[in-house]
């Protein structure tokens, strides 16, 4: 069985993530979408919130499941015996940025990462800037799946 973990903030999910974890459906029978939690880390949604976000935008999908996990990403793979990471690629920074997470992983762990680059439609989607745009009062709609433009829309 090909499990995979998707590991991330998601603070908040944005379609981006969504063209990921849609495309690699074909690849694995299992994909855990895993929020990391870094205590030190202030966050613009809480966990309650992002989780529901992932669930409600993926609850027909039997495949995933959405969990969260502190420490260090292969520990949580072995805990759940995941034996793939998969992450999104959009430019040539998280290229720099994952490869050399990527290779520490396998060296430590033999988990492999599995990379899907972002399709052009989605690539400058990012958290950070969809959490700008909100903060500012903007509409980040276009850029959000339902769940959470729904979300907003009711704030
Ligand atoms: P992290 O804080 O670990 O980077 P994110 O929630 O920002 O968590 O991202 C999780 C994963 O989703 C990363 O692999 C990231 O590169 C990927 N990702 C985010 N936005 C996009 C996008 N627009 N297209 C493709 N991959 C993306």
């Amino acid at each position: 069985m090909k499990k995979a973990v998707f590991p991330g903030s998601f603070d908040p999910i944005t379609l981006g993530h969504v063209d990921i974890i849609s495309r690699s459906l074909p690849l694995f029978d299992e994909i855990v979408i895993a929020i990391g939690i870094n205590a030190k880390k202030k966050y613009m949604f809480s966990i309650d919130e992002r989780k529901r976000f992932i669930q409600n935008a993926f609850f027909a999908e039997q495949k995933i499941t959405v969990e969260t996990y502190t420490g260090l990403t292969v520990d949580y793979c072995k805990t759940i015996n995941a034996d793939f990471i998969l992450r999104g690629l959009r430019n040539p920074a998280d290229f720099e940025f994952e490869k050399a997470i990527a290779q520490t992983n396998r060296k430590l762990s033999g988990i492999e990462t599995v990379f899907l680059l972002t399709s052009a439609e989605t690539s400058f989607i990012s958290s950070s800037i969809v959490r700008d745009v909100i903060k500012n009062g903007g509409d980040a709609s276009i850029l959000l799946p339902k769940s959470v433009s729904d979300f907003l829309i009711k704030k």
